[in-house]
């Protein structure tokens, strides 16, 4: 019994790791390209910077205990007609007008779940809280990752819509982890920018990454048409990177960008605290 038990619970861990999240690699280039960026503006302390990218992955590993967390990870944001026609209504309340509460939390609450954790942090810099600073800064480097990840931000993102399962997994991880050595060697310093109103900030980044979903899939087509073996080989990640190296590079650098402006304008929201001083 109790092994049983411990297989489920490996295949909940695992089967939540492979749909819901850059892998653990994504997702600790983002919060370390952003610890970097930041060091020009704020003195972070360097086992705090550290704690950071660690602790990046955390909310991957609390969806089994924590039912409200999947959700969190992701917006289907084409589901919505309003976002088709170019107008997606950003703010929940006016979201709820129109659509049931289960309808939005089905389809993923993304957006509001960075603004949530972007508003938690500000509270945590003013009240020097270092517990909550660290934990709001992890997630949030955590959830603006998952907000550059195209595949969690469409309808389509397993590929089941277009014969395709299994391509979540093939793009982010199997793919991603062959290549991080030339990931982390695209890293440029740039300069964090303040943010004036976090909500719009999100959901540009999620609209922007929504429009590289169909890049995946036609380039998850052609490396399995044209590897000659028609099997999900190394050949056939070779051929996925080609076609969609220039785009995921940039993502992952931007990622590392907006987490960096986004705890940076927090900071400045608290008022600047000196972060060495807290203990
Ligand atoms: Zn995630």
């Amino acid at each position: 019994m109790k092994n049983k038990i411990l297989v489920i619970s490996a295949i909940l861990i695992l089967s939540s790791a492979v749909f819901f999240g850059w892998g653990d690699k994504g997702h600790k280039i983002v919060a370390s390209f952003a610890m970097k960026d930041l060091s020009s503006v704020m003195n972070i302390p360097q086992d705090w910077q550290n704690y950071v990218v660690d602790h990046s992955v955390d909310p991957d590993y609390r969806k089994g205990a924590d039912k409200t967390e999947p959700n969190k990870h992701f917006i289907d944001i084409d589901y919505y007609k309003e976002f088709l026609e170019g107008k997606m209504i950003e703010d929940l309340d006016s979201l709820r007008m129109r659509y049931s509460d289960s309808v939005i939390t089905k389809e993923g609450t993304l957006p509001w779940a960075v603004e949530n954790t972007y508003n938690n942090l500000v509270k945590a810099f003013t009240e020097k809280n270092k517990a909550n600073i660290l934990l709001y800064m992890s997630d949030l480097a955590h959830y603006i990752g998952d907000a550059h990840q195209p595949q969690h931000t469409c309808l389509n993102y397993n590929g089941q819509l277009t014969g395709q399962k299994g391509i979540h997994f093939r793009y982010e991880i199997s793919m991603l982890d062959s290549y991080v050595n030339e990931i982390n060697a695209s890293f440029e310093e740039g300069k964090p920018v303040k943010i004036n109103n976090i909500r719009p900030f999100i959901f540009n980044i999620v609209t922007r990454s929504n429009t590289f979903v169909d890049v995946i899939t036609a380039a998850d087509k052609i490396a399995l048409q044209h590897n000659g073996t028609g099997k999900y080989d190394e050949t056939y990640r070779k051929l996925m990177w080609f076609r969609t190296k220039f785009f995921t590079i940039d993502q992952l650098n931007l990622g590392g960008k907006d987490l960096a402006s986004a705890i940076y304008s927090a900071w400045l929201q608290a008022g600047s605290p000196d972060l060495a001083a807290i203990k």
